[in-house]
């Protein structure tokens, strides 16, 4: 079974695997993957974080990764990886506590910094 993210249409995979909804046009997830939706969406329901950057890809993803764990910033990557690119168009939403925010965003802020175009010349 596939099921649509958008529409919640439901698709038999006897019938052939659809991964996008032929009502909507959106990303369908399988069973294990709208479970592993479920607990990302369950926990974000809990705990209050905020969206603060669209990731790039898996390089972007693991240096923002790497430089908040550093400073302790409680974090979450929603997309990315686990679905392929789909859901976000990128490699995921990074969300951040939101008691956290403003650190995070200073650290996103010299993570920018850090990797402006030219950089890479002059090292
Ligand atoms: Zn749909």
């Amino acid at each position: 079974m596939h099921t649509c993210l958008s529409c919640g249409a439901e698709y038999d995979d006897a019938a052939g695997v659809v991964r996008r909804c032929a009502d909507c046009g959106s990303r369908t997830l399988s069973d294990d993957e709208l479970r592993v939706w479920e607990n990302i969406r369950d926990d974000l329901a809990h705990e209050t974080f905020v969206a603060v950057r669209v990731l790039d890809g898996p390089a972007d993803r693991a240096m923002l990764s790497a430089i908040l764990e550093d400073e302790g910033v409680p974090f979450v990557v929603h997309g990315g990886d686990a679905f392929g690119n789909a859901l976000s168009g990128s490699g995921g939403v990074l969300l951040v506590a939101e008691d956290a925010e403003t650190k995070a965003r200073g650290l996103l802020a010299q993570y920018d910094a850090a990797v402006v175009p030219g950089d890479f010349a002059e090292q």
